[in-house]
């Protein structure tokens, strides 16, 4: 306005007119357009958001009401001549639809807020800018934000042509890995803390890299595979749980590591090219770090071990599975018991036992996630 005044001053000084006094007392009065020209939305720490209306000189809010059927906020202003809004982006606001802009009558203009639900409005201001804080009333109910679930990926280990280790009375590693990761699946979604994605649900085959790949797209916070383990020692028994490693913790180890990788060498897949990245681990700073809570998880899960599990010595083992290469996803392998020792092949289809594992896994994670 005061730029306005004067471009209007110099202009009167220049004809000399008798009617420039009077131009002048009505654009003080504000009788020329203003510009109104655009609003911001953003969300605050509150949950509520703020409406900020920029004008190049100050508004006077009149009165601001809540209107249903549908919802929507009138703020009724001084009377301004002029406005073009640029509606708000989608995504800076959850509540306002819309922005609308009329002159109500001779003195009053008013803005119209389309809402998506119902609101309150928390606070206005007056004056350049002038502000509108407006607030769900469905968010005051609930409070701040739900509280985030972490994604637990379940892998049931091998699938489809690839039945992995056969136990001697015919049971097939995939179907127990399978049978395991529906009931961890479901002892998990029962807690009501986390959200659980699974590489398969059905007797499929999955290659290696794609397992990882398929967590990964879907923002996993921890992933989880479960195998059976064999032996050519009958003897060998016992649950075992695998981190990575760049060296195995002992030859047993990286033979078994070995046994698992070749899920992929299955007959008329060729496997040419499709792992270089992870093959060739760059152990960089990320990955140092997933390693570090990897093994962190790990040892929580051992010692929440029911007492009742059989477990392999060094329970907690070391060597490079493939699967467990995500860079930045903390990653186990569980090979949950022996498919080759009689006993523990007969243990694994009991559903004592199965849900003994689970519970265990549970509450390693849940330890974990309290920040044990
Ligand atoms: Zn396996």
């Amino acid at each position: 306005m005061t730029v306005a005044n004067g471009a209007m001053a110099t202009w009167c000084r220049m004809i000399l007119g008798m009617g420039c006094a009077l131009l002048l007392a009505l654009a003080a009065n504000g009788a020329v357009a203003q510009d109104l020209s655009g609003v911001v939305i953003t969300p605050t720490a509150t949950g509520s958001e703020l409406l900020t209306f920029n004008t190049n000189s100050p508004l006077t809010v009149v009165k601001s009401f809540v209107l249903s059927n549908p919802n929507r906020v009138a703020i009724d202003i001084s009377r301004v001549d002029s406005a073009t809004f640029k509606l708000p982006k989608p995504n800076t606001s959850q509540l306002v639809k819309a922005v609308r802009f009329g002159q109500y009558d001779a003195t009053t203009s008013r803005i119209v807020l389309d809402l998506t639900a119902p609101a309150k409005i928390v606070a206005t201001r007056s004056g350049s800018p002038m502000t509108v804080e407006i607030m769900a009333t469905g968010a005051i109910k609930a409070g701040q934000k739900e509280k985030y679930k972490p994604l637990i990926f379940i892998d049931a280990g091998h699938g489809g042509q690839d039945p992995g280790a056969i136990g001697k009375h015919n049971t097939h590693e995939k179907d127990v890995t399978l049978n395991y990761t529906k009931a961890l699946r479901d002892a998990l979604i029962a807690t009501g803390k986390y959200r659980v994605g699974l590489t398969r649900e059905d007797d499929h085959f999955i290659m290696l890299p794609e397992r990882v790949a398929i967590a990964r797209r879907q923002k996993a916070d921890m992933f989880i595979s479960l195998h059976a383990d064999s032996n050519p020692n009958p003897e060998a028994s016992g649950l075992s749980i695998y981190t990575l490693s760049e060296t195995a913790s002992d030859d047993e180890s990286a033979a078994l590591a070995e046994r698992e990788n070749k899920a992929d060498i299955i007959p008329g897949i060729d496997l040419s090219g499709t792992d270089a990245d992870v093959a060739s681990i760059l152990i960089d700073l990320t990955q140092r770090e997933t390693m570090n809570k990897s093994s962190k998880f790990a040892d929580l899960v051992v010692k929440n071990l029911h007492p009742k599990i059989n477990k392999l010595e060094k329970t907690h083992r070391y060597a490079g599975f493939r699967v467990l290469k995500a860079p930045d996803i903390p990653s186990v392998l569980i090979e949950l018991g022996f498919l080759t020792n009689e006993k523990n092949e007969h243990l694994l289809l009991t559903a004592e036992y199965r849900e003994r594992v689970v519970e265990s896994v549970v509450k390693g994670i849940d330890r974990f996630y309290a920040g044990e």
